[in-house]
């Protein structure tokens, strides 16, 4: 059935890309040894310092946010190094892998797939290592599998109190420009993103910026690398050039975001995440539905994993979805496939979007018989307006 109206992209990343974004994109290429490009090159490096709250060094690679992983391993750590990482769902186990093949011993710490990193288990891990074996610290700040955020301020206060010198490395890839992440107030030394998730750009650009004591690491660190060098990338950097080829209209479209973002603020938009998620969470909680994530200070403001009564599928629901209103919904990773679905509402969204989209998920599991209380789209509107639902006064109709 051909649909009319635009397609709800409600999955956590790739997020819609805003009008003005399409447009700063749709022009011809430029000349990547131009001074066009130079200018172009210098505004998106600042701009990015801006977003990640760094005034440090931050690397743009043609590439997917695994990319990005790849190069933050490859520069700071060596063959046979030990990392301290945490299970908290897919993507951890996934970074961990990754760790694997490279030759880094991955203290990999088992999680329930529900829970972000405990700071506490950060510090007693790093206490017992009396001979600082340990080189870094990996942690997803937030895991995209589950709807689950890690506290990377206070994973920082856990390693100082361990008084540790390991690095702390932090995938925001989905985090980035949505949630909080303050790469130099809270002491991170790699932080990772791309640019398909907050960033609201199409997928095709990864990220990596480096506190002094990062690159003080790849100065040492013996693992093999070329495309991924820091070094080879921050040299022509420093003028706004690139070392080979950069994606030039993608560097346009992230200029036009970053301007997006800090018209709005980055306060702002870390407050506009907050609030939609908590609608999304109202909205779960009046279907009668049980959210993925446990811990109430881990919610993500991202997404929001909704866990399916038993003996419904929730790649089912999905498809009927889809097909019935033309919605996309996150579906479940690795072992939670059929079991959640997620809820995307980051990047370009706003108040009456979320409520277009949760609209199509409470339809959806009526059409999928999916056991469910009506009311949830009810409960995020009075989640928006500030007001509990129960016992609101009847509104006057202007008349
Ligand atoms: N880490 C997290 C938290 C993610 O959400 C993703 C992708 O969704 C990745 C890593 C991998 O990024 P990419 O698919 O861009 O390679």
């Amino acid at each position: 059935m051909t649909q009319r109206g635009h397609h709800f992209l409600n999955i956590p990343g790739p997020s819609p890309v805003p009008e003005r974004v399409l447009r700063a994109m749709n022009r011809q290429v430029i000349d990547h040894r131009g001074p066009d490009f130079q200018k172009l090159g210098r505004e998106v490096l600042a701009g990015c310092q801006a977003v990640f709250q760094t005034k440090s060094p931050v690397v743009i690679y043609p590439g997917s946010g695994t990319g990005a992983w790849e190069a933050t391993i490859v520069n700071t750590l060596s063959p046979g190094d030990r990392v301290l990482m945490v299970e908290t769902g897919h993507f951890a186990s996934l970074w961990k892998k990754m760790a694997d093949r490279w030759g880094v011993e991955v203290d990999f710490v088992p999680g329930d797939w529900r829970s972000g990193v405990d700071p506490a288990l950060v510090e007693a891990k790093l206490s017992e290592d009396k001979a600082h074996a340990i080189k870094a610290v990996a942690v997803v700040h937030n895991e995209t599998s589950t709807g689950v955020t890690s506290r990377i301020a206070e994973i920082r206060k856990a390693i100082d109190a361990a008084n540790h010198p390991a690095l702390l490395l932090v995938d925001s890839i989905s985090g980035l420009a949505s949630a909080d992440l303050r790469h130099d107030e809270w002491g991170v030394d790699v932080t990772v993103s791309c640019s398909q998730k907050g960033l609201m750009l199409p997928p095709g650009l990864g990220f990596t910026a480096i506190s002094d004591k990062a690159l003080a690491a790849s100065k040492t660190n013996t693992m093999p690398r070329s495309y991924w060098d820091w070094a080879e990338m921050m040299k022509p950097n420093a003028d706004g050039w690139f070392p080979y080829t950069p994606a030039t209209n993608l560097l346009w479209g992230l200029n036009e975001a970053i301007a997006i973002l800090l018209e709005e603020g980055l306060e702002n938009v870390f407050a506009r995440h907050q609030r939609l998620a908590a609608a999304t969470r109202a909205a779960v909680e009046a279907w009668g539905l049980e959210i993925l994530c446990r811990n109430p200070k881990e919610y993500s403001p991202v997404l929001t994993a909704v866990m399916m009564p038993p003996s419904h599928d929730a790649d089912v629901f999905r498809k009927i979805a889809l097909e019935k209103y033309d919605i996309s919904l996150g579906t479940g990773l690795a072992k939670l496939q059929g079991k959640v679905f997620r809820i995307g509402h980051l990047g370009e969204c706003n108040e009456l979007m979320l409520i277009g989209a949760l609209s199509g998920v409470e339809m959806g599991l009526s059409a999928a018989g999916v056991p469910h209380r009506s009311g949830g789209v009810q409960a995020a509107m009075a989640s928006l307006e500030g007001a509990k639902t129960q016992n609101a006064p009847l509104r006057a109709v202007a008349g």
